[in-house]
């Protein structure tokens, strides 16, 4: 249960409307307070650290009561597919942290990617993508889906409106981007987004993995749903897969496109979403219909080590994007880089960080361009002491990364020019060390 809106004083009537976790209010506390203590309000004599409940299964004594949380009349854990305390904890507080109405946390980044359009979509819909997008989340919209009869198109996030406009179609039901591309590091343009998909009444669903809320709160610029791979900055030590979908609560999906949010679902006694649960229908119905179904749950020990990311988030995310700053102006004076990208260099990606982030620098991700081809490229990497060799991003440790022969290998030469991969890109996720211990390593490393 999130309880932390308890430390302030509340009006009786609010505290009798018991409402599950997930349809708390935001707290009125700071964000690094959040940080630390959202989601968790121990009892006397109880565990200050919200608790591991290593249990698929709870316990009750009348059956009428169990039937009632089977119909989704009352709220209450029954087996750990759907909800389970520890979890519930992390949900309420990446929620409490992105301004959201709910959240539901999923086994992985990809699985909260599915949850979130599996709980939109049906076949003979369209998805619209910004095509800077993390691999695995363009072959899931491009390939796998197609198969369930779900067709994608993708756009240049960059492009004018009314480019994107024309993509539209009368089956589009999401439109789909990434706070910060991965790995093109371009700034998701909101303003234009939002107004797009609002004018077409389709959720605007935002990945907001690379940026976290402490760089940037996509509900404040329009997004409906925001998913994240916990995987990366919220567990930020590489330690636990993991994925969390949050519902902005501000979509209205009585708009007539989205049937199966306002007629009865016969699977739950015909309950109607768009009816029953107001707030955040979505919400409701992701974690009735999308784990009852096709699984895909977190598990209590990775929450666990997620909600211990989370305490540490506003005190990472600052010296992650530091250190690439630091990083990054170091490579721009090399002679054997090509091109440095790092949010914040260039003009436009300035005026975009004024506008939608909280915070002046980007985060930890960095790309650069080596010259000298695959064999340079081959070198560098051989030769780095204090950063890795590694797929991963979003950990306290530095690696690097040459996607276009790792995560983007799958795509050809022209999908990887505009998901925004060159063959000379290196991508950095800089860590938490001293950053002149990673300019070091990178100057002897480039040298000839
Ligand atoms: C890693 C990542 C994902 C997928 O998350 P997993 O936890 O690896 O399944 C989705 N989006 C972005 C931006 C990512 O970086």
């Amino acid at each position: 249960m999130s309880k932390s809106a308890d430390k302030k004083p509340r009006k009786p009537a609010e505290k009798s409307a018991a409402k599950p976790a997930q349809a708390t209010a935001p707290a009125p506390l700071n964000f690094a307070t959040l940080c630390v203590q959202a989601g968790h309000n121990p009892g006397v004599g109880e565990s200050r650290i919200p608790p591991i409940v290593q249990s698929t299964t709870y316990k009750y004594d009348d059956i009428d009561h169990v039937n009632r949380i089977m119909t989704l009349q009352e709220f209450g854990h029954k087996y750990s597919r759907t909800s389970n305390p520890t979890v519930a904890g992390f949900e309420a507080r990446i929620n409490q942290l992105e301004g959201g109405a709910g959240a539901v946390a999923t086994a992985s980044g990809q699985a909260a990617t599915l949850l979130a359009i599996a709980s939109i979509v049906r076949a003979g819909d369209h998805i619209l993508a910004a095509s800077q997008l993390y691999g695995g989340s363009f072959t899931l919209f491009n390939s796998t889906l197609k198969k369930f009869g779900v067709t994608a198109d993708f756009f240049e996030p960059d492009a004018p409106a009314r480019a994107i406009e024309k993509l539209f179609r009368p089956e589009t039901r999401v439109l789909f981007g990434e706070t910060l591309g991965n790995p093109g590091l371009a700034i998701l343009d909101f303003d234009k987004l939002s107004a797009l998909a609002g004018k077409h009444g389709v959720p605007f669903v935002v990945d907001n993995t690379l940026a976290t809320p402490f760089l940037c709160q996509p509900f404040r610029h329009g997004a409906n749903i925001i998913i994240h791979s916990a995987t990366k900055y919220i567990d930020g030590h590489a330690t636990s897969v993991g994925g969390v979908v949050i519902d902005g609560g501000n979509f209205d999906w009585t708009n007539g496109k989205f049937p199966d949010f306002t007629e009865p679902d016969p699977t739950y006694n015909g309950v109607i979403y768009a009816k029953k649960f107001p707030q955040s229908p979505f919400l409701f119905k992701a974690r009735a219909q999308f784990l009852r179904d096709y699984g895909g749950c977190l598990n209590p020990m990775n929450a666990f080590l997620f909600n211990l990311g989370l305490e540490t988030l506003h005190l990472r995310m600052p010296r992650h994007g530091e250190n690439a700053l630091a990083l990054a102006r170091f490579l721009t004076t090399r002679p054997q880089v090509a091109w440095v990208n790092y949010p914040g260099l260039d003009p436009n990606g300035k005026k975009r960080i004024t506008r939608y982030f909280n915070h002046k620098n980007g985060s930890g991700i960095l790309t650069f361009g080596i010259k000298g081809g695959v064999p340079a490229i081959r070198r560098f990497v051989k030769k780095l002491n204090v950063a890795a060799l590694v797929v991963h991003i979003g950990d306290a440790r530095t690696g690097v990364l040459h996607p276009a022969s790792s995560t983007h290998a799958q795509l050809n030469g022209k999908a990887q020019r505009a998901a925004g991969i060159t063959p000379d890109l290196v991508r950095v996720s800089v860590g938490i060390e001293d950053a002149n211990d990673l300019i070091a390593d990178f100057d002897q490393a480039l040298a000839p």
